[in-house]
């Protein structure tokens, strides 16, 4: 079974500052900057040119309106997994998890999600936009298609998603508490990495820092007990990176490490 990557560029609902639409391009640049080799922390070869069983299908051109650019994502992912290959997208922002998961869940029944983040994302509307990058996971568990809603890194909860968390029976494991392992999972998973979830001294080209995150480490090692486990992954999105604002290119080459893992992780 083959894994898709698609490049999902789209910020235009991010609620502070845009800048994630040029990830794609970036994460790719790292990944083929010739600094790393294409092999996962286990060994195995992902280089595409040595036959490693996975295609690119580019970047999605998508404007800046959200009900037709939502549309277009859902319909593209929709398409790209309905040969039963698994989907790695690369966005963007998190708002393309919602149609990203919208076309995992019309295809797989009792999808849990496993989702990274400093932030939650579940506000019911931010200002009034309820397709603001921090709703998306509101708008998926409102529709009723996923089993289980996992978080893992979180440490901006307010009171308000605290109640949405509550009323939608989502999972959430804060970075306060500290040796949090991931839980058992059962049925498709798929997995959501805003890049955020680590410290923003790993990953500083981010649209908010959120100071006491994850290491890379850690989330590679998170990354480790969901490849242990006897779920499958059939999607997954890492998305929130944002190159206007990397250090050195750092936060790509992050992307690219994660990617490589995740993709690993798929096939
Ligand atoms: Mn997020
Ligand atoms: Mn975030």
């Amino acid at each position: 079974m083959t894994v898709k990557v698609l490049g999902v560029p789209y910020d235009a609902h991010s609620s502070y500052l845009r800048g994630p639409a040029s990830a794609p391009p970036a994460v790719r640049a790292a990944l083929n900057n010739g600094s790393a080799n294409w092999c996962t922390e286990d060994g195995r070869d992902l280089d595409p040119d040595r036959g490693a069983d996975w295609t690119d299908l580019g970047d999605l051109d998508l404007s800046d309106d959200v009900h037709q650019a939502t549309a277009l994502i859902r319909r593209a992912a929709t398409e790209a997994i309905a040969d039963g290959s698994k989907l790695l997208s690369l966005g963007g922002d998190h708002l393309v998890a919602w149609p990203l998961v919208q076309a995992v869940a019309d295809r797989y029944d009792d999808v849990t999600i496993v989702h990274f983040d400093a932030h939650p994302d579940l506000y019911d509307d931010l200002d009034g936009d309820r397709y603001s990058h921090a709703c998306p996971f509101a708008r998926i568990m409102e529709e009723g298609k996923v089993a289980r809603l996992v978080q893992m890194g979180i440490r901006t909860m307010t009171p308000h998603q605290r109640e949405q968390a509550d009323r939608f029976g989502v999972e959430v494991y804060e970075a306060r508490d500290t040796g949090v392992v991931v839980p058992a999972l059962e049925g498709p998973v798929y997995v959501s990495i805003d890049i955020d979830v680590l410290d923003p001294a790993f990953a500083p080209g981010v649209s908010h820092f959120e100071p006491g995150g994850w290491s890379t480490r850690q989330l590679l090692g998170a990354l480790g007990q969901i490849a242990a486990q006897e779920t499958e992954v059939v999607g997954a999105d890492l998305v929130e990176i944002n190159p206007e604002l990397d250090v050195h290119g750092l936060t790509a080459m992050v992307g690219a490490k994660i990617f490589r893992e995740l993709l690993g992780l798929m096939l």
